[in-house]
């Protein structure tokens, strides 16, 4: 897909799960950095960078934590202490997607595999440790769907297929309008 055109539309702000921009910001202190985001699309669009584990308090490098219990409405626990962070994470989504309401996000992409920000086949467990599901959501991606149904969103791994890739800008783009001074940008 051709994207200099989108040049010439209103700038569209994308949320972003910050580590694909190369935020050291991950339970063990690395990034998730992905070129096909920071060195092509980056130039077309606004990005909104969120960590919804750091931004709601928890440190880097930190415990990793996995999704257990119900598939549709998981807690989100720390693997090693049986640690439950769903009240943390939830007392901070509030205000956060008001905030992400107001800035009027056109699109979202999220760190795929994270039990926080993960779009698909996220595992969820049993209290025991036993796998239940590999359907389900993270935490945050569930809760910012819910509340933004009709945005579109994607993860970076999907968004390696072209297909995949061409719909998603497609659908982020098909309600803009020329911008009357797309060289500001
Ligand atoms: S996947 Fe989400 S919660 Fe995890 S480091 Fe990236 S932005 Fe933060």
């Amino acid at each position: 897909m051709e994207l200099e055109p989108l040049m010439e539309l209103e700038p569209v702000k994308i949320g972003m799960s910050i580590c694909l921009l190369g935020e050291p910001v991950r339970y063990d202190g690395g990034d998730k950095r992905d070129r096909f985001i920071t060195d092509i699309l980056e130039p077309y669009f606004i990005f909104v960078p969120v960590c919804p584990e750091v931004e709601c308090g928890m440190t880097t490098p930190r415990e990793p934590m996995h999704l257990v219990g119900d598939p549709e409405n998981p807690r989100l626990v720390v693997i090693t202490t049986g640690e439950d962070k769903t009240e943390i994470i939830h007392a901070w989504m509030g205000d956060k997607l008001s905030d992400l309401e107001k800035a009027g996000l056109g699109g979202y992409i999220f760190k795929s595999r994270s039990p926080s920000c993960g779009l698909y086949r996220i595992k969820v467990y049993d209290r025991k440790g036993h796998l239940k599901s590999n359907n389900g959501r993270g935490i945050f991606t569930r809760a910012f769907m819910d509340r933004f149904p009709g945005i579109p969103v994607e993860d970076e791994e999907r968004l390696r297929d072209p297909g995949i890739r061409e719909n998603f800008i497609k659908n982020i783009f098909k309600n803009r309008v020329p911008s009357k001074d797309h060289t500001s940008r």
